[in-house]
């Protein structure tokens, strides 16, 4: 593999992108493939759970687009088992907001969630996220190969996030965490005790700009709090999240 030039250029040219799309509505299906190939990537479409679990071992897509409700095994089953078999973003398409966050709350793992009916641009733009967000990760776990020393672990409080391996452990204890989690995690902790906006959040990890996405910030701290312990992060109602170290509110360091 080369370094692109530029960032977010080079790596995975629009033609050896693999988009896998999962749904068994013939319209919507129809619709998603044609504007996903507009954009010059690979689309295989499926409309049934096993099939796309065949699928997706088959062709090793960059990105799953996944509805919930299937024929078959249901998206959740089938997030599952193409997530056992190999890592890859998964976009998950639900039917109402609060089955978003039935989902995170189950901890399913996909990575990001978009409630029908949702805008093609809408779409793209989220799936492009994806890509961006899944090159970055495989360029920074190759520089870290390199070069162990280049990220040392990040440690706030008792929480200690490796980068390189992109491990985290709370009190000692492995807690094992999506991508996304992760990323999003990384970005609180970058800035322990400040208050960080939903949409500055979502403009960080998630590469996302357009603030009807908040929502997706909110079920993932939700999945942190459930993983890590409910007290990390806190909420500033109306404006966004801080991580507080544990041990540390009396402005001291550890005991
Ligand atoms: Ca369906």
């Amino acid at each position: 593999m080369s370094f692109a030039s530029r960032p977010g250029a080079g790596a995975g040219s629009p033609a050896s992108t693999s988009v896998l799309v999962v749904e068994d509505e013939p319209a919507i299906a129809t619709a998603v493939a044609r504007r996903l190939s507009a954009e010059g990537w690979q689309v295989e479409t499926v409309g049934d759970g096993l099939q796309a679990v065949d699928a997706a071992a088959r062709l090793s897509p960059d990105v799953v687009v996944l509805d919930v409700m299937l024929p078959g095994i249901d998206g959740l089953e089938v997030c599952r088992r193409i997530q056992a078999d190999r890592p890859v973003p998964v976009l998950m398409l639900t039917a109402r907001d609060d089955e978003t966050d039935m989902l995170i709350g189950l901890g399913v793992g996909a990575d990001d969630y978009m409630t029908k009916p949702f805008s093609m641009r809408e779409l793209v733009a989220r799936v492009k996220a994806l890509l961006r967000r899944q090159q970055r990760a495989a360029l920074a776990a190759e520089l870290a190969a390199g070069a162990p020393e280049a990220e040392p672990p990040v440690a706030v409080g008792d929480v200690v996030i490796d980068r390189a391996q992109r491990r985290v452990h709370r009190a000692g204890e492995e807690v094992h965490l999506t991508p996304t989690e992760f990323d999003l995690l990384l970005a609180l902790a970058a800035s322990p005790r400040t208050v960080l906006t939903r949409e500055r959040l979502l403009a960080e990890v998630w590469d996302w700009v357009d603030a009807s996405g908040t929502r997706t910030v909110d079920s993932h701290v939700k999945a942190l709090r459930r993983k890590l312990g409910a007290d990390l992060i806190r909420t500033v109602h109306g404006v966004g999240y801080a991580l507080e170290p544990a041990g540390a509110s009396a402005g001291g360091g550890p005991a």
